[in-house]
């Protein structure tokens, strides 16, 4: 019996994760938040003084940092080193060192070298940048989530706001942070964000994520 490997990419704040929590949830398999790993990596090196977008800095760490996640009952649990960072790595600062460290190729290989082995051994539905491109390109189930940036950078800071966080932000600076993220995605040369050919999109700027979820598991192919 072959393996059910759902692959979701898309730029940040498009309702990617929530989605691929609620439709794994929905078909009883494994979700797994890729960026989360990214982030880990991310907040090693900021806590060691480094700069994440520096090869020279960031190879040297690699081989004896272990980033491993845990679920719990729907819950993606990621530990850096074997201590639980799920929280540590929501700050504005790890997004950008992540989306920093993300561009090292050497990173991506061992993660995404994890991931693989994930898909391997579970069904699971997978959410990232280069998921349908690079990670699992033989699925038959990918999918492109997107939005507006105007209406991802509004959920956002809605979400961190919710939490009491970053209530200083305007939209438009989450708007710019936002904007610089999806520039350095996409434009990186190892396994950049990018729409895999055969990927579905599913656009939620003007969607509910009811409909997002549903939209998306009417689709998926056993
Ligand atoms: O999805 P999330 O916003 O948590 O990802 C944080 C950063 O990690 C992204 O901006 C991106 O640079 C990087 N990332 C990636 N490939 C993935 C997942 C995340 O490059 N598969």
């Amino acid at each position: 019996m072959s393996r059910i490997n759902v692959a979701i990419d898309g730029p940040a704040g498009a309702g990617k994760s929530t989605i691929a929590r609620a439709v794994a949830k929905k078909l009883g398999i494994l979700y797994l938040d890729t960026g989360a790993m990214y982030r880990a990596l991310a907040l090693k090196a900021l806590r060691k003084g480094l700069v994440p977008g520096s090869r020279e800095d960031v190879i040297p760490i690699l081989a004896d940092t272990e980033v491993t996640v845990r679920n719990n009952a729907g819950t993606q649990i990621t530990y850096l080193d074997g201590e639980d960072v799920s929280q540590l790595i929501r700050t504005q600062e790890v997004s950008k060192g992540a989306s920093d460290i993300a561009v090292i190729p050497e990173v991506r290989i061992k993660l995404a070298e994890l991931q693989r082995n994930v898909a391997r051994e579970n069904d699971v539905v997978m959410d990232g940048r280069d998921i349908c491109t690079y990670v699992m390109p033989h699925t038959k189930n990918k999918f492109y989530v997107t939005a507006s940036v105007e209406e991802r950078a509004r959920r956002r800071l809605s979400e961190l706001n919710e939490k009491g966080e970053y209530l200083e932000y305007t939209l438009e600076k989450m708007r710019g942070e936002i904007a610089s993220r999806d520039h350095t995605d996409s434009t990186r040369e190892f396994a950049p964000l990018t729409k895999a050919p055969d990927a579905i999109v599913i656009d939620t700027t003007c969607m509910s994520i009811e409909t997002a979820i549903e939209t998306l598991v009417n689709n998926i192919r056993l």
